[in-house]
């Protein structure tokens, strides 16, 4: 667990959250559905257990697309929260939200096939045309690792965690 919780919200302060758990790093992802949600060129997630990740006010408004549901502040707009459904275990949230996103560091770029000609990507990262899947290599060694499949959905690995 982590010392102490994440916390983050929109740009007017209609929407704040609170993270207890740990969050899953996640990608910085370059697909068009994630740019136009966030008007940005591509847009950093990391995940949340449904139950580690509380909103102190209203929640986000959800818009259903594309088979997921994308939160956004009600009033302002600012992109929140990302997830398959409303049993979803994981709910990803914008890095960039977090009041301190230095917290998490993203693990790869995916749907670089969709990146924009004018970004360069120098960091080293791995880089993935479409989505990470359940056959990567690297799947044994980090498996809480997701990304998008290719007919758009997120998927996840499963996160190695005993049941209760
Ligand atoms: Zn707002
Ligand atoms: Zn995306």
């Amino acid at each position: 667990m982590s010392p102490k919780p994440i916390s983050g919200g929109c740009l007017c302060g209609a929407v704040r959250y609170e993270a207890s758990g740990p969050p899953i790093p996640g990608s910085h992802c370059h697909c068009l559905d994630c740019r136009r949600h966030a008007g940005a060129p591509f847009v950093t997630w990391a995940g949340f257990r449904r139950g580690d990740l509380r909103f102190l006010t209203t929640p986000p408004r959800e818009i259903a697309w594309a088979c997921r549901l994308r939160g956004f502040c009600p009033q302002c707009g600012s992109p929140l929260t990302i997830r398959d459904g409303p049993d979803a275990e994981i709910v990803d949230v914008t890095v960039a939200s977090f009041d301190d996103p230095t917290v998490v560091t993203p693990v790869a770029h995916i749907w670089t096939e969709d990146r924009l000609p004018w970004i360069h990507l120098a960091d080293g990262l791995p880089q993935f045309p479409q989505a990470r899947s359940r056959e990567e290599p690297s799947r044994a060694a980090a498996p809480w690792l997701y990304g998008l499949t290719s007919t758009n959905f997120w998927m996840r690995l499963p996160v190695s965690t005993s049941p209760v």
